[in-house]
């Protein structure tokens, strides 16, 4: 007999099928056990006899053979896609024995401590609730990569090892590359841009590094960006309505395809420059950022708290930060060089994305390395494509970790990371 998908017993009702999957929940009432079995799209309940259940309990895999029937009016269970309709077990086979379960994962909710959740993530990702969590994630990155392809993006896989550290050093991993010093890439930044050379568009999925040494709630020191580069670009607006409409797109066409509190998305994200952002900050909370060169965590969440309020959106983009506090390659503004025709998006309250229009002159981005203490010989490949030839270009770049935790109201990072890593933890305690 052929498997049926749990999510197709509704659609079968009066026939025999053959159900795989794993023990959800066991509940006993006497003579009937109720079994809540799950497969990859979703559960199902059984009923059974106590001799045909004998000593299952969650997370056995089983295969079931029985027969698809309606549930009674009152028994319908509207939570569940399959809430009409129940098999009744004639045969169970049991396949895979689970150990006994630290912990009880029959709550909806699972409620436990981010520690446990983590130590104990093979098990955990098991759960309903915890496996949604990446299934947005992944429609997240398909949903991008159809918004990176419609502004006419290439897809590229570019190296995550190399010499040069992008922004300059600080909080690399390093490598051992065969004797000589090497490290893991904190952004794709020079190779996207070396890339704009050669097909004009191109965006990225890909994994970055980044020794970052404080505990927060948004830091992971490996975590996945999903990029643009846009080459040919006639003004720094385009790039800003270019990062918006992608990220628009990908957060509603996911929220779309699943029951999420939707996002507040609206088709005129509020524009700000940072100073203006510091200004609106400072006349409401009586607190002055208007000399500090970044916005800090409280800043983003306060202008976010504006945004919604004026604009009924959760998200605003914030441009022009001091060209001093922005990577090399950003270009500063020409009728303002203090200030980089940089930006920023901000998604409820948490920077989602960075962006910038970049250097596209090589004596200016080599006197820029220059000026930044470094030395150009340490980006022979990236400046060899702006030997070349390079139109005017710029990207952005989005945190696929922190979209997931936002859009999903998440209290932090590593929950919307299959196996974070941190200062504290390789899959395991480090200390
Ligand atoms: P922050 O100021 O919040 O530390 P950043 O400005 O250093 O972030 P960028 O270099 O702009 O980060 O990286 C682009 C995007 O990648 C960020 O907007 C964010 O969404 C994500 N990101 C950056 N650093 C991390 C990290 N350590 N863990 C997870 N996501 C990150
Ligand atoms: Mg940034």
């Amino acid at each position: 007999m052929t498997r049926t998908l749990i999510t197709d017993t509704v659609s079968r009702v009066g026939e025999t099928v053959l159900v795989k999957g794993w023990v959800n929940t066991r509940r006993d009432h006497g003579q009937i056990v109720f079994i809540d079995l799950r497969d990859r799209t979703g559960l199902l309940q059984i009923v059974t006899r106590p001799e045909l259940a004998e000593g299952l309990h969650a997370e056995d895999v089983i295969y079931v053979v029985g027969t698809v029937a309606k549930r009674p009016e009152k028994l319908i269970n509207p939570k569940l896609p399959t809430g009409t309709v129940e098999v009744q077990a004639e045969k169970v086979e049991l396949i895979s024995k689970s150990a006994e379960l630290p912990f009880d994962m029959g709550s909806p909710t699972l409620n436990l401590e981010l520690p446990t959740l983590l130590d104990h993530r093979s098990l955990t990702l098991r759960h309903p609730k915890v496996q949604t969590i990446f299934q947005v994630q992944a429609s997240l990155v398909e949903n991008f990569r159809q918004a990176a392809k419609g502004i006419g993006c290439i897809e590229i896989f570019p190296p995550t090892i190399s010499t040069s550290a992008t922004e300059g050093g600080a909080d690399v991993l390093p490598v051992d590359y065969f004797g000589h010093s090497a490290f893991l890439v904190q952004s794709p930044q020079l190779y996207k841009q070396m890339l704009v050379g050669v097909f004009e568009r191109v965006f990225i999925i890909t994994h970055v590094y980044r020794a970052e040494p404080s505990v927060t709630t948004r830091h992971l020191v490996e975590s996945i960006q999903m990029d643009c580069e846009i080459g040919f670009i006639d003004s720094f607006s385009e790039l800003l309505d270019a990062m918006e409409t992608v990220f628009s797109q990908t957060i509603e066409n996911t929220q779309n395809q699943f029951e999420v509190q939707p996002s507040l998305v609206t088709n005129k994200i509020p524009r700000l420059t940072m100073r203006e952002a510091q200004k609106i900050i400072q006349d409401r909370t009586g607190v002055d950022h208007t000399k500090e060169p970044d916005l800090m965590p409280e800043d983003e969440r306060e202008i976010c708290a504006w945004a919604k309020e004026t604009h009924q959106s959760d998200l605003v983009t914030i441009t022009h930060f001091p060209t001093r506090k922005r990577a090399f390659y950003s270009l500063p503004d020409p009728d303002n060089p203090e200030y980089s025709l940089s930006y920023d998006l901000l998604y409820k309250g948490l920077e989602i994305s960075s962006g910038a229009q970049r250097i596209h002159d090589l004596d200016q981005l080599k006197q820029t390395i220059i000026d930044r203490g470094m030395d150009p010989a340490g980006f022979a490949m990236y400046l060899q494509a702006f030997e070349y030839g390079m139109p005017p270009h710029g990207g952005f770049s989005f945190g696929l970790e922190r979209s997931t935790m936002k859009l999903l109201d998440l209290g932090n990072i590593r929950e919307a990371s299959l196996f974070p890593r941190d200062t504290e933890r390789v899959d395991f305690r480090l200390s």
